[in-house]
């Protein structure tokens, strides 16, 4: 127990200590690493009271002295990528290598994105000639901001709303995922030695009924970004509703590949090999359900499953782990149990869970929530293996014959988030892109993205949009001001 490492909630410029802790597990050992608070609703009223006082004074910072702020929040993240890329591995269980290679860098990326871009957003103005008068807009923040972070990318998906929020003047109220809060808290300590003020940004670690709740009902907090599932995003809609207060709701995905017969298989299966399985296929927008061209189906499947067979699922540390472990029991067992589900519903498992030989785990190991990326063949497009959210390394890939019907079958889903298209004929990508129903199409590739585009999901996957202007206008009010000449 005295070697745990124990987080404290960051209020008003402060670590606190809190009284109700919970474990925090290392998915790679089944070992409780790190106790992490179960913060109240009494602590959520301190941060917000922290956040609400500082507000004053930080919407009225000038704009390139909170860029600067920013930047150097960045550079210390940069300067201890090593460090946190670890932690961000011991914290959720992916690989050392891809925390370092992607989740440290983007959320350099973020601070520093948006440190810049605020220096460069102008406001709107317009001469009205018949009236003798002018409009302009002035951008004002917003208030204290809510913003609640899932698992699957620690650190990258919260930056991706700190920074922004921040960079406009809004103060700050936050909340990573209680499984994954440890590098949320390593950054916090950069925040005074960056300049941060006292109680702009403040972090408050806990489960989501508990303390995410708190947040998303304070009267004080006017807006709330949330990342994570859309069963919870309902309950936040709800509990926003009587206050009308704004909200950005970044959900899951089912998300479609289409492989038309012209594709280039050398460059496409390895993409989809990583667009199914990185970061143990916990990405909101991993292809989940590959529609292949009947001509096409058995080559494209052959190699796609030898190709998974060589995927190294392993301890993270290991430079040579291209799969880690899966976040928590919970999430294990739900993911493992789509697999038997495949088979009750008449699906094959090509490769992976219950079908190859189990992955070898040295002895600490063993207790570690490992499973195999596993292909399945023949599910109904009505069963739940193709309906449903897994969030694993689970891929269905199922036949198709034309255009038309693989449209209606890729949207025939509740979500609509993202897709890709592989085709080497361009008008028909453009086609196929236009008519899916997801907030971003890859044609042959995936997860190519300027922060610049608008990014967020249609039908079930969210509201509101992430990205440049979408950030900018989302945290802050517009008002029209209106002079007479
Ligand atoms: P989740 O909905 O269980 O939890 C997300 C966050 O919400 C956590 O911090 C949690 O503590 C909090 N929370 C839970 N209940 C709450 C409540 N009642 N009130 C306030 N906060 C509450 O999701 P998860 O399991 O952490 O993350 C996985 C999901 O996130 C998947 O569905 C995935 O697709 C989605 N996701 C979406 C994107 C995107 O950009 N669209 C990115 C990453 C993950």
């Amino acid at each position: 127990m005295t070697n745990l490492l124990t987080i404290e909630n960051f209020i008003d410029g402060r670590f606190v200590p809190c009284d109700h802790l919970i474990d925090s597990f290392d998915p790679s050992t089944g070992e409780v690493w790190a106790k992490v608070p179960n913060s109240s609703s009494q602590v959520v009223n301190e941060a917000v009271a922290a956040a609400k006082k500082a507000f004053i004074s930080w919407s009225t910072t000038p704009v390139e002295q909170r860029s600067k702020i920013l930047c150097k929040i960045a550079d210390l993240i940069e300067e201890n990528m090593e460090e946190l890329a670890k932690y961000e591995s011991k914290d959720q269980g992916k690989p050392v290598s891809l925390a370092k290679r992607v989740d440290i860098p983007r959320a350099v990326h973020n601070f520093r994105f948006f440190a810049s871009a605020i220096l460069h957003s102008v406001n709107k103005s317009s001469i009205l000639e018949g009236a003798q008068a002018m409009n302009y807009t002035q951008k004002v923040p917003v208030g204290v901001a809510g913003l609640i972070s899932p698992w699957n990318l620690p650190l990258y998906l919260l930056t991706f709303k700190l920074a922004p929020a921040l960079a406009t003047g809004n103060t700050v109220v936050a909340k990573p995922s209680e499984m994954t809060s440890v590098t949320a808290w390593m950054m916090a300590k950069f925040f005074n030695e960056a300049g941060l003020p006292p109680g702009v940004c403040n972090l408050v670690f806990g489960t989501g009924p508990e303390t995410g709740a708190a947040i998303v009902q304070h009267p004080d907090v006017p807006l709330i970004s949330f990342t994570g599932s859309t069963a919870t995003a309902e309950k936040i809609a709800i509990a926003c509703a009587p206050f009308c207060k704004k909200q950005s709701l970044e959900l899951g995905g089912k998300n479609p590949s289409i492989v038309f017969e012209d594709a280039d298989l050398n460059k496409c299966v390895p993409t989809s090999i990583r667009s199914s399985f990185a970061n143990q296929g916990e990405v909101c927008l991993c292809s989940s359900r590959i529609f292949v061209h009947n001509k096409i189906f058995s080559e494209f499947l052959d190699k796609f499953v030898a190709e998974t067979k060589k995927i190294k699922v392993g301890v993270p540390d290991d430079d040579s782990t291209v799969m880690g472990a899966l976040v928590s029991k919970e999430h294990l067992a739900k993911v493992t149990g789509y697999v038997k589900l495949a088979k009750q519903e008449g699906g094959t498992i090509a490769c992976g869970e219950g079908v190859d030989s189990p992955i070898q785990l040295p002895d600490k190991n063993k207790a570690g929530y490992f499973m195999m990326p596993t292909v399945i063949t023949n599910v109904p497009d009505l069963g739940r293996c193709m309906q449903e959210e897994i969030f694993g390394p689970v891929v269905c890939i199922v036949p198709f014959s034309n255009e038309e019907e693989v449209i209606e079958r890729a949207n025939n889903v509740k979500y609509g988030l993202a897709a890709c298209v592989w085709s080497e004929n361009i008008s028909r990508a453009h086609r196929v892109a236009q008519r899916l129903q997801a907030g971003t199409v890859w044609t042959n590739c995936w997860m190519v993205r300027d922060l610049n585009m608008p990014f967020g999901g249609m039908k079930a996957s969210g509201i509101g949009r992430e990205g440049v202007d979408d950030s900018i206008n989302f945290f802050t009010e517009k008002k029209t001001i209106c002079i007479k000449l």
